[in-house]
């Protein structure tokens, strides 16, 4: 079934120029960018973002992380695209990722991991409508 995933490539990796590699693994994946844009996240924008994660003691630093540098939101299209993308990006911890995953590929940490998919249809639909308006993804 074709779906939407959203994606964001983050501070880590724009700071490191990685942008254009990071789109390249997606590509290769066969999912497509069907929206993009480079922003610099404000506080508000990274708490409500990451608001489940609130009472986790590495909240305050995520969100420090996140509004570090600017980062590039996505909305990426295919088969299966959130299963694909969350196979695609790898394990959180980037010593735990599979070869050829972008957190292996490029990862500096469990925090500084370079990517983040939505971790289901559900919430892709939620952090799409956070970024994006509907005229905005041209499939
Ligand atoms: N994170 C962190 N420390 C942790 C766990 C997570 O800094 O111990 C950060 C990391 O950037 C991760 C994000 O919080 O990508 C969201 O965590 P989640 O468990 O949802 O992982 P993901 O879905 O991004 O793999």
């Amino acid at each position: 079934m074709t779906e939407r995933t959203f994606s964001i490539i983050k501070p880590d990796a724009t700071k490191r120029n990685l942008t254009g590699k990071v789109n390249a693994v997606i590509e290769d994946a066969g999912l497509r960018i069907v929206a993009q844009r480079r922003i610099q996240m404000s506080q508000a924008q990274a708490e409500k973002f990451y608001e489940v994660h609130k009472e986790r003691p590495f909240f305050g630093e995520l969100v420090e992380f996140m509004t570090s540098a600017p980062v590039v939101v996505q909305v990426l299209e295919g088969d299966n695209a959130v299963a694909k993308y969350r196979e695609v990006m790898g394990a959180t911890n980037p010593e735990q990722a599979a070869e050829g995953t972008i957190r292996k590929l490029f990862a500096l940490s469990v925090g500084e991991n370079s990517v983040h998919g939505s971790d289901s249809l559900e919430n892709a639909k939620i952090e799409i409508a956070q970024f994006f308006t509907d005229d905005q993804i041209v499939g």
